[in-house]
């Protein structure tokens, strides 16, 4: 039996399509109802609150998904949208109705990125958290609990994404804050891979974890050991996605389409290598002049990104690559709509403890263990997205964006 057979016979995560991902869609819209007349106690309201989302998702300009995850009897539609049945997802959904209610400000967060470590072995040449690597930590473990308790007992967070430095390298930690918090959010850990061994896929499934999601920033792996600055990062890679996909979770990767990357070549090649990994989600990221690459031109031309745009749409939108993970490409979206960090979707936690609008834009609007996490959010809020601020809609530069993904499939 072929390698690829074994771990498909071993993973309970697949993706759906055809009359099963009909019937998925349907029963999920009648769920999304059903959460709207619980909170409204009105079907007219239930029904115009799911029009807006539906609206909201049209928006976007995207093809419709021709295919699902399912894993553990959960479907999933996107990275940054908890799996369905679960309360996650019913918390979720609560805080898209509320998000979508012109009238009121914005009460909830939906998904939450928390750095929860400094240490990283490799030296990635893109690393947004590169100032702060390798000092000595900042955040107790009472200070990660006491920060994750204060997101959660706001309400409306379905889901939580533990990144660091290199998260893996506060392990016990790492495991200990997911056990002891609320599960109504999922939780899922950003990793490059690094040292992600059976046990360790077995004590994050464990402790409750939904998903994980690997950094693999080129289809060769000599070229992505040279982005990471670690030899033997690739070949973590394929240990970790056949340990990730052996206990059952979720298999996301992450490239960061660089400038020397991104042509239709090479993105049609990551996608033949993805498949073969067996991930369910491939997310693209643009690069950013922010942390190692802080004062130089990465920005990827017009053309660069219409050429991501278009294999984007493709590959989802066709149902001849059914076969293929589903793809995400935050960017499009929001060159479409705005950003949806600043506190809107989501938001950015450092090893500090600071709070930021987004990975990207790094701009601290307050401290999570010394202050008011509600104040921090107003103030981040009302800051508002610094990208969005400047950019005018210019098709010739279009605007660097954070990691949000779309709702409503
Ligand atoms: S990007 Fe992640 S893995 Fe790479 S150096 Fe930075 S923290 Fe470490």
């Amino acid at each position: 039996m072929v390698e690829q057979e074994k771990i498909q016979q071993i993973n309970p995560s697949r993706l759906i399509t055809g009359m099963e991902l009909v019937f998925i869609r349907f029963f999920l819209k009648i769920r999304i109802f059903y959460i709207g007349i619980k909170k409204y106690k009105n079907p007219i309201k239930a029904s115009l609150g799911l029009k807006r989302m539906i609206d909201f998702r049209r928006a976007l300009n995207v093809t419709k998904l021709t295919r699902f995850v399912k894993s553990n009897n959960r479907y999933f539609f996107g990275l940054n949208v908890p799996g369905w049945p679960s309360e996650s997802f019913d918390t979720f959904v609560d805080s898209m109705f509320e998000r979508h209610e012109s009238e009121k400000p914005k009460q909830h967060l939906l998904s939450l990125m928390f750095a929860i470590t400094k240490k990283c072995p490799l030296k990635c040449e893109h690393c947004f958290e590169w100032d702060r690597l390798n000092q000595p930590e900042r955040l107790s473990l009472d200070d990660l609990q006491m920060i994750i308790q204060k997101f959660q007992s706001r309400g409306g967070l379905g889901q939580i994404q533990f990144s660091g430095g290199e998260p893996l390298q506060r392990f016990d930690d790492l495991i200990t804050v997911a056990k002891t918090a609320m599960k109504s959010t999922d939780f899922w850990v950003i990793t490059s891979g690094y040292g992600l061994n059976e046990d360790k896929a077995k004590q994050l499934k464990e402790a409750g974890f939904s998903g994980v999601n690997i950094s693999l920033d080129h289809w060769d792996g000599d070229r992505h050991d040279t982005f990471r600055g670690m030899p033997g990062s690739y070949a973590w890679i394929e240990k970790a996605c056949t340990n990730v996909k052996s206990e059952g979770l979720v298999l996301a990767i992450t490239l960061c389409a660089t400038k020397t990357f991104t042509s239709e070549k090479n993105l049609w090649k990551y996608a033949d290598l993805a498949k073969k990994l067996g991930a369910s989600f491939v997310q693209i990221l643009e690069p950013k002049a922010v942390g190692h690459y802080a004062g130089k031109n990465v920005d990827l031309s017009y053309d660069q990104q219409l050429i991501i745009e278009n294999f984007f749409l493709k590959i989802n939108g066709k149902e001849t690559f059914n076969d293929y993970p589903i793809f995400q490409y935050p960017a499009y979206h929001q060159r479409k709509v705005g950003c949806f960090g600043a506190a809107d979707m989501y938001m950015y936690v450092d090893s500090n403890g600071n709070a930021h609008a987004c990975p990207f834009c790094q701009t601290v609007s307050g401290n999570c263990i010394n202050e008011p996490i509600d104040n921090t959010i107003v103030k981040i809020q009302e800051k508002g997205c610094p990208r969005n601020q400047n950019d005018t809609v210019n098709e010739n530069e279009i605007s660097s964006l954070g990691p949000f993904n779309y709702f409503i499939t």
